[in-house]
């Protein structure tokens, strides 16, 4: 444990001597004046060995963060993402605890060849049914005809239903096609049918940070209960242990792994003059 700190949690005293000592840090900027629980993680503040310092600063160099953050996405998982873990500061040398929310993304339906996704639902209807041909004509146009007019196109015509019933389909594909789409073509690849465009069953959310918003500055916690101490000690006892895990994590890339020079070759288009063709 080099962050964490064991706090009675039965001692009002130590869980506010323990949030209200707390090592703090700017959420975004120091005009901004936000802070929030953090931990300065410079490389002169890890407690490395002498022998680490120069290999951790040449990993400084490379895209480590993708090697070391499993312990954010857990800790953010943990908490429903009402919480996460980000870096800020010059070159990023401190993690700071950041309110946050899962919001969904509105996609409703994804491609199954090339993913991409897309705002509408594919409407699952059976274009052989009575149903289908009616809804198959509202979606046409978009349902922007009066409903008379619908009644009077010759393929609804010919449906062989009461004209109450085939209103009511109507109506309802009228509201549905704002929303779905007949057919599953992917509006990129044009993969349709089994290759096609298929509804979430799970919406996709994506994870909203709120980087102004600070987390406790300037409380007393005069008139916070035991228990809501508590879950705030413990919160921030989980933070500092994902912060212990993340340190833990890059010391061990350091020890384990090296800085490599590697040159990579990128193509590139340019012009140049063809002479082979015949007048
Ligand atoms: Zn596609």
């Amino acid at each position: 444990m080099f962050f964490e700190k064991q706090v009675d949690l039965r001692s009002r005293d130590a869980m506010v001597s323990f949030l209200a000592e707390h090592y703090r840090y700017n959420t975004m900027n120091s005009w901004n004046g936000a802070t929030s629980y953090a931990h300065c993680i410079k490389i002169g503040r890890l407690g490395l060995k002498a022998a680490q310092v120069d290999r951790a600063y040449e990993m400084l160099e490379t895209d480590f963060w993708d090697e070391i953050q499993l312990p954010i996405d857990t800790f953010t998982m943990e908490f429903a993402g009402r919480y996460t873990i980000g870096t800020n500061g010059r070159s990023g040398g401190y993690l700071v605890l950041y309110n946050s929310v899962h919001e969904l993304t509105g996609h409703q339906s994804h491609c199954r060849s090339c993913g991409q996704r897309n705002f509408k639902r594919v409407h699952e209807t059976d274009l052989s049914t009575p149903r289908g041909i009616i809804e198959a004509n509202v979606f046409r146009n978009g349902g922007c005809w009066v409903d008379a007019v619908y009644l009077d196109e010759p393929t609804i015509k010919e449906v062989d239903l009461a004209d109450d019933k085939k209103l009511s389909f109507i109506r309802a594909a009228k509201i549905a096609c704002k929303d779905e789409t007949i057919g599953n073509k992917c509006g990129r690849c044009h993969a349709e049918g089994e290759n096609g465009r298929v509804n979430y069953t799970v919406m996709p959310s994506r994870l909203s940070v709120y980087p102004g918003k600070s987390i406790d500055q300037r409380e007393d916690f005069v008139e916070w209960s035991m228990g809501e101490l508590r879950n705030r000690v413990k919160l921030v006892q989980a933070f500092d242990r994902a912060c212990d895990e993340i340190r833990s994590a890059f010391i061990d890339l350091v020890d384990h792994c090296e800085v490599v020079d590697e040159v990579v070759m990128v193509p590139q288009h340019r012009k140049v003059i063809n002479c082979t063709i015949s007048a």
